[in-house]
């Protein structure tokens, strides 16, 4: 028979998969001798077996009414019975924390007759009320499907009638009317009676959660965060334990560290005499956890104790739902927390300083996602005027954008290209789609740890939530605050590191991460920040464990001095087309349009010293560092004016009847005759070099007199020159008799030795099938990922990430963009294939990749496990890139 069902007493941590995140961490605090109300976890198999067959399994209710018997036994107290009723919650609790997921059901197994075998406990009658209302809208919404905005209305009508600001104004007689006015809405809404036998309660709830996981807001989810769609979720069946009993009750969450900064020290929110979704709803204002300390410091030590605990436990750091019972604490849910990208580094760092954790673990705790992000501008402190309001920093960053109300016109806009900043009073799992399209979030209500700060920092999305000086009119679509009122499609400013907000579009300045790199990375001073320290210490790890190479691909000097700041030891690809444009324009134009050997050799004359001159630049900017440059690669016609712009020139000219420009209509031939149906595959690379006499030479030249000069000057210049696009052998070895002769040349005529080794990128599969031949005559490989992508799946890049990548994402043919991180199993595969085969010909051959997927956190590890020397990307991804190659070998 199999197992569904597990006693909380019965599982761990490591059996995430099978009893879900909650369950496995409910069941681990059970372990570790901490306050657990007793329960019991239905496990993910049985949800994939009622989602495939779409009914439950063989054997799943009876474990289920096994494990109920069970818990009343130890409660003492049964589920319906009139005195003292058994009320139970039912959690839902995936492998990963889905936010998109059915919400909790509270206080299952009270109907009309238990809430007054409830109600009699002396002191216990505005509770039982309470708690049956909560059970009525919990159930009506999320199981029976009523409108939830349909029972905040009731409420609403109630509280305003008894001037009431909030819930807990609210005295017995009003619950009992809510509870009849809901019960009403649920006959009206439904057709059908609010269920009042708790059996059926509890097993319709357990259905709910199972049919969620196919619900449309958690597959929205998963597929944003790339979560399979076949994992299932697990149940949670647990004792209830009541946080809304009266002022000696309660309810929070906390943190081990402060999840938005790193702060260390515990952190929290307690809301006094409610229960748990009051506080993440954000329904009422809540007071930090020092304030429990006042309110009840024995529950407070305890707590802060248990969370120093977990935090030793779990080796990081930990959130926590917990809920006060008259005085007694219980610990509701705990999981590794997630942070901001600040605290990610901070903590990972401190941790390791207090040798909770190897250094080398320390770097599994970071992202170069994370890092990206700390390196983005935030707003100037000067010059942006006094914030409209203020509000609790949730997830950093800035960001600029028309206010907008709904996730509706969220979506709309930032399909129109805006950047849009959603506005509500609180957010909650329907407002996804628009907290997805939106740069920024803003909410009235709610903590650290409302939903929208809590999604917005999984998404590294800005958010300020808790901004109490803000009006929000949805109906209305705009908002007031300090006096202004700001309509949708107003553009405001929001900083998710500060709090603030501001009108209009505020001044953007760099990071201090980005200034900790700009200056080269030096030992930050005593007086820096927290994050840039640990970024720097972390750096350091990376660095010295990481053994792939970090080069950038730069062309111009500036460009190289970054890099070289930046932690670049050297250029993987400096591409030489960039030289051939502005004012050279008309020289290029010469050389293509040359009738004569004679005519092409005076052009080509006239742009090698031009060419020199950069070479020198960029080989100065890297001296005693490799650069490899990369022969001319794009088709001529590039450098050509448009073809449609100067037809209609001529034409535009015939028609007023002038005599034609001799130069415009040898342009317009050219063009003509160079006109490609398919440049990407066409007279490129070293087919140009083979085609068009001369042109490598120049170049060759203009490289090799660099060298000389750079030599001359007591430099360490160390060039590498790179063959693009060679499909054969054959080609390579003409290139390269070429080159050696103009190299063997230039070492004569100056007596300076300029030779240098000569190599090609493997970005086509031939290259990469015949890379054995190819080594022959290459000295090393520099991979062209953009090309072999665009080569291995015939896909033109230009073309098809407008046309249909979207729908190929949507439809799961990929689940990244190939062009973004490598494709391991096609273009991976020939990667392999160059990178064995390359070096059976030639041990130890140096090969590296230049493509965007050098700077690819997921490609980073690809090439580190393949065996490559260096990846090579833009000089603002080598810092990332560094990183990740360290936790790569990590
Ligand atoms: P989520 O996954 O959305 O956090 P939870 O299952 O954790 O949902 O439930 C939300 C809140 O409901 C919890 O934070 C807790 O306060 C409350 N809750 C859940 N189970 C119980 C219980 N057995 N007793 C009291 N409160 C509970
Ligand atoms: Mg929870
Ligand atoms: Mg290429």
């Amino acid at each position: 028979m199999t197992r569904y069902v597990y006693d909380f007493t019965q599982g761990g941590r490591e059996m995430a998969d099978l009893l879900g995140g909650k369950g496995a961490n409910l069941a681990e605090m059970v372990r570790m001798g901490l306050p657990v109300p007793p329960g019991f976890t239905i496990s993910t198999r049985a949800c994939r077996a009622y989602l495939t067959a779409g009914a439950l399994p063989a054997g799943l209710e009876e474990q289920i009414a096994e494990h109920l018997a069970a818990l009343e036994r130890s409660t003492g107290r049964r589920l319906g019975q009139v005195d003292d009723p058994l009320l139970l919650s039912v959690r839902s609790g995936a492998r990963f924390s889905m936010p998109g997921m059915m919400d909790t059901i509270l206080d299952i197994g009270l109907n009309d007759l238990s809430v007054l075998g409830l109600a009699r406990v002396p002191g216990r009658e505005r509770f039982a009320w309470d708690s049956y209302r909560r059970l009525v809208q919990m159930f009506g919404s999320t199981v029976m499907g009523v409108d939830s905005t349909l029972f905040e209305k009731v409420l609403a009508t109630i509280k305003r009638e008894h001037e009431v600001a909030d819930d807990t104004g609210l005295d017995v007689c009003d619950l009992i009317r809510l509870v009849e006015s809901y019960k009403d809405l649920v006959r009206e809404q439904t057709g059908e009676e609010f269920p009042q036998d708790p059996a059926e309660q509890l097993r319709r709830a357990v259905l709910a959660v199972f049919d969620s996981w196919n619900g449309e807001r958690a597959r929205i989810y998963r597929r944003r965060e790339h979560i399979a769609d076949d994992l299932g979720t697990a149940v949670n069946i647990q004792t209830m334990v009541f946080g809304n009993c009266g002022p000696d009750s309660g309810s929070g969450v906390a943190f081990t560290r402060d999840p938005a900064s790193g702060h260390p020290g515990s952190y929290g929110d307690y809301l006094v005499n409610a229960q748990g979704e009051d506080v993440v709803a954000g329904i009422r204002n809540t007071v930090p956890l020092q304030e429990l300390e006042r309110l009840d410091p024995r529950s407070h030590a305890q707590l802060c104790g248990y969370l120093r605990t977990l935090e030793t436990h779990y080796r990081d750091v930990c959130d926590i739902e917990f809920t006060i019972e008259r005085g007694t604490l219980w610990m509701l849910q705990t999981r590794v927390a997630k942070r901001t990208a600040q605290a990610a580094f901070r903590v990972a760092a401190e941790l390791a300083d207090e040798k909770l954790i190897s250094p080398t673990e320390a770097l599994g705790r970071v992202s170069g996602d994370a890092l990206s992000r700390l390196m983005f501008p935030r707003f100037a402190t000067h010059g942006v005027g006094d914030p409209i309001a203020r509000g609790v920093p949730a997830s950093p960053g800035a960001a600029v954008g028309v206010a907008v109300f709904t996730s509706a016109e969220a979506v709309r806009r930032a399909l129109d290209g805006e950047s849009v900043v959603l506005v509500r009073p609180e957010t909650n799992p329907d407002d996804l789609p628009g907290m997805v399209a939106a740069q920024a979030v803003l909410t009235s209500r709610g903590g650290k740890t409302s939903h929208a700060a809590v999604v917005a920092r999984g998404m590294g999305t800005v958010c300020v939530c808790g901004a109490e000086g803000l009006t929000v009119d949805v109906g209305e679509r705009r908002f007031t605050a300090a006096g202004t009122t700001v309509n949708e499609g107003e553009v405001i400013s929001v900083d998710g590191s500060e709090g603030t907000v501001y009108l209009g579009s505020a001044p953007l300045v760099d990071s201090e991460v980005m200034r900790y790199f700009e200056s080269g990375g030096q030992e930050p001073t005593a007086d820096a920040s927290p994050v840039v320290g640990a970024v720097h210490r972390l750096m350091e790890q990376a660095d010295a464990t990481r053994r792939l190479d970090v080069r950038a691909n730069a062309d111009t000097p500036q460009d190289a001095l970054r890099a070289r700041r930046f932690g670049a030891r050297g250029i993987g690809l400096c591409r030489t087309e960039h030289m051939f444009l502005g004012e050279r324009r008309p020289l290029v134009e010469a050389m293509i349009l040359a009738e004569t050997d004679a005519a092409r050799s005076e052009a080509l004359a006239a742009l090698l010293p031009l060419q020199r001159e950069d070479f020198t630049g960029i080989l100065a900017a890297m001296d005693g560092l490799p650069v490899t440059i990369r022969l001319l690669d794009p088709p001529l016609h590039e450098f050509l004016p448009d073809h449609t712009t100067l037809a209609v020139r001529v034409a535009e000219r015939a028609a007023l009847g002038q005599v034609p420009d001799a130069r415009d209509t040898a342009l317009l031939a050219a063009v003509t005759r160079m006109h490609e149906e398919n440049p990407m595959l066409g007279l490129r690379g070293v087919r140009l070099g083979l085609v068009v006499p001369g042109l490598v030479a120049m170049q060759v030249r203009a490289l090799a007199e660099a060298v000389a000069e750079r030599k001359r000057a007591g430099g360490d210049p160390r060039p590498e020159i790179m063959v693009p696009l060679v499909d054969a052998v054959e080609e390579l070895r003409l290139v390269r008799a070429e080159v050696e002769a103009v190299l063997t040349e230039v070492s004569q005529e100056t007596g300076i030795d300029v030779g240098c080794p000569v190599g090609t990128m493997i970005e086509l599969p031939r290259a990469a099938l015949t890379a054995d031949r190819i080594a022959e005559d290459a000295d090393f490989f520099s991979l062209g990922t953009n090309d072999l992508t665009q080569t291995t799946w015939g896909f033109s890049r230009d073309d098809v990430e407008a046309a249909f990548f979207s729908t190929y994402l949507d439809k799961g043919v990929f689940q990244v963009s190939p062009f973004e991180t490598i494709d391991r199993d096609g273009v991976g595969r020939l990667v392999r294939i160059a990178v064995t085969e390359g070096r059976r010909t030639r041990p130890g051959l140096q090969i590296g990749v230049c493509g965007e997927h050098g700077g690819d956190p997921a490609s980073v590890h690809f090439f580190h496990d393949v065996g490559l020397d260096y990846v090579s990307c833009s000089p603002f991804r080598v810092p990332v890139a560094r990183l990740e190659a360290g936790r790569a070998a990590a």
